[in-house]
């Protein structure tokens, strides 16, 4: 009767995912990166190896959910996905387990793994300040908590605090300044804003340069496709907190199911994904820093120029993920 009940189970897993069941030499990935960004990285895999990659995307919530319904009838091997505030939930969910590689361990800094290496990032990107420099002098700009001064009324641009990026970037706020001193910070942003938060960070950049404001934080892949696109987009980045903690870096990153069906074969593709190869796809194809410090960025990316870098651990970001929406919340970031 148990046996019964499995069989049916992965019967049941297979008709809902069709092909997605794997055989043992391929490896199941769930990602809520898009095709173009992971396709790439998994065809040069293939190319390299013999060993398949199948992959689904979806937004993060349902892939973790699936994944955590599943359970012992794991199909997917690995879980992709962005920001260390969302692979920390997924750490939380129980649903991966730490992959012990002394060949991952040389080739991502520790700031940019989970502490229990539950998770491993694979790209990084700095969520910094955008400007007009027509209308902004660069020495007007120091700090993101700067952006709280009377000076910047009216004329701050941000994206809606539902987003994990600025959830992020308050959960470090808080880390460092503690959460008083956060909130006034916050709430001062608030204040300044020129229009309603935006919904995506290309509509912060579009703003900026458009005048409808003079200054927005963004992620800088965002920036790096719209100035590829339109070399002369008229927006600028600036690296804040040079002087004191650097600024906020985050990443995609990928975990190893709890259950994966594949793991010897999930973890190689893992060790293959932070070394040369994977790294060089990777910062191409969205203008990412690679997460691998040998693996030198696209000349788009190079050309932003080097700067500080908050070495504090990404993984404080899910830490304090609850605390920042609360505040945001009381902030009035909406
Ligand atoms: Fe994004």
């Amino acid at each position: 009767m148990k046996l019964r009940k499995s069989l049916l189970a992965v019967l049941a897993t297979s008709l809902l995912t069709g092909n997605l069941y794997a055989a043992d030499d391929e490896v199941v990935v769930y990602s809520s990166r898009i095709d173009e960004l992971i396709k790439p990285v998994f065809d040069a895999y293939t190319k390299e190896t013999g060993v398949k990659v199948k992959f689904i995307t979806d937004k993060e919530a349902p892939l973790m959910q699936r994944i955590k319904a599943e359970g012992k009838n794991a199909v997917a091997d690995l879980l992709i996905t962005v920001d260390g505030g969302n692979l920390w939930q997924a750490e939380q969910m129980g649903i991966l387990q730490p992959i012990n590689s002394e060949i991952i361990n040389a080739n991502i800094p520790s700031q940019y793994r989970s502490s229990t290496n539950a998770w491993i990032g694979l790209s990084l990107r700095a969520r910094t300040i955008v400007y007009a420099p027509d209308r902004v002098d660069e020495g007007e700009l120091t700090t993101y908590e700067a952006l709280a001064d009377k000076n910047w009324d009216g004329r701050l641009c941000l994206r809606t605090s539902k987003k994990v990026y600025n959830q992020s970037l308050t959960a470090t706020m808080i880390e460092t300044h503690g959460e008083k001193e956060t909130q006034k910070i916050v709430e001062a942003w608030v204040n300044n804003l020129a229009t309603d938060p935006f919904s995506d960070d290309n509509a912060v950049i579009l703003a900026v340069d458009a005048g409808q404001c003079d200054v927005g934080i963004v992620n800088t892949y965002y920036y790096g496709r719209l100035h590829k696109a339109n070399p002369k987009l008229g927006a600028k980045l600036f690296w804040p907190n040079q002087n004191d903690r650097g600024v906020h870096v985050n990443l995609s990153g990928i975990g190893l199911n709890k259950y994966a069906p594949h793991k010897e074969q999930a973890i190689k593709l893992v060790e293959w994904m932070t070394g040369p190869t994977a790294q060089r796809i990777f910062a191409d194809t969205n203008q990412e820093f690679p997460a691998n410090p040998a693996v030198a960025p696209s000349e788009e990316v190079a050309n932003w120029g080097k700067f500080k870098a908050d070495t504090m651990p990404v993984e404080v970001a899910g830490k304090r993920q609850a605390e920042a929406i609360r505040l945001m919340d009381r902030a009035g970031w909406r």
